[in-house]
């Protein structure tokens, strides 16, 4: 059975510096403004194996973060660490394993029309230094890839937001149980979604 677009799932997770900076409140309510629906959410400390399994269960992950790490250098005019992108990815993940595993982090799985884009969209792109005023990215942290690559570290960038209706699908089971996600009603989904709008007059 074909799904409505309005159930689509994407995995959230507040990186431990999220929850540090004091900002576990603030960057759910942006998604809640939306008028997302928050289905699971729960407090752990995750494991470097956690963390690296997260990371590589999308098979392009390693390349396609290499590739974009080398663009961001080139556009800046700078020369990037590697012309390798597997080389790069590497290293970015031995220290995405302790940046994550440093502390605890908030998962959550928020649900409604295009999950995944409106979550980027007000998550923001990768890197601090450009993402888009406006985003959680882009508002409430200063980091940079220069600035990681010098401190050999993650870039901080407070969140982790599925890139895709196929990697939100398979980060969900990873992080959550079924019995873990709740299916229930919330009354904004009446205005949201509802076809005749014939429920609000007396
Ligand atoms: P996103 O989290 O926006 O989907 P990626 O999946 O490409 O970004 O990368 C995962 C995480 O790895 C980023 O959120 C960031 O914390 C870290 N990261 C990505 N590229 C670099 C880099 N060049 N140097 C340091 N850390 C990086
Ligand atoms: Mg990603």
């Amino acid at each position: 059975m074909k799904q409505h677009p309005k159930d689509e799932r994407t995995l959230v997770v507040i990186k431990p510096d999220g929850v540090q900076r004091g900002l576990m409140g603030e960057i759910i309510r942006r998604y809640e403004n939306v008028g997302l629906k928050l289905v699971g959410m729960k407090m752990l400390v995750p494991s470097e194996r956690h963390v690296e399994a997260h990371y590589t269960l999308d098979p392009n992950w390693r390349r396609v973060t290499g590739e974009k790490t080398i663009k961001s250098y080139r556009e800046k005019g700078m020369t990037p660490p590697s012309e390798d992108p597997l080389e790069i990815t590497a290293k970015i993940l031995a220290n995405l394993k302790k940046y994550l595993s440093s502390g605890p982090v908030v998962a959550m799985v928020w649900e409604g029309a295009h999950a995944v884009g409106i979550v980027r969209k007000i998550t923001g792109g990768t890197e601090p230094l450009s993402s888009d005023v406006g985003t959680i990215r882009g508002d409430f942290v200063l980091d940079s890839y220069t600035m990681a690559d010098t401190d050999t570290r993650a870039v901080r960038n407070l969140v982790h937001a599925s890139g895709s209706v196929p990697e939100a699908e398979a980060e969900i089971p990873h992080w959550f149980k079924q019995e873990e996600l709740t299916d229930y009603r919330i009354i904004h989904e009446e205005i949201l979604y509802d076809v005749n709008l014939d429920g609000i007059l007396e």
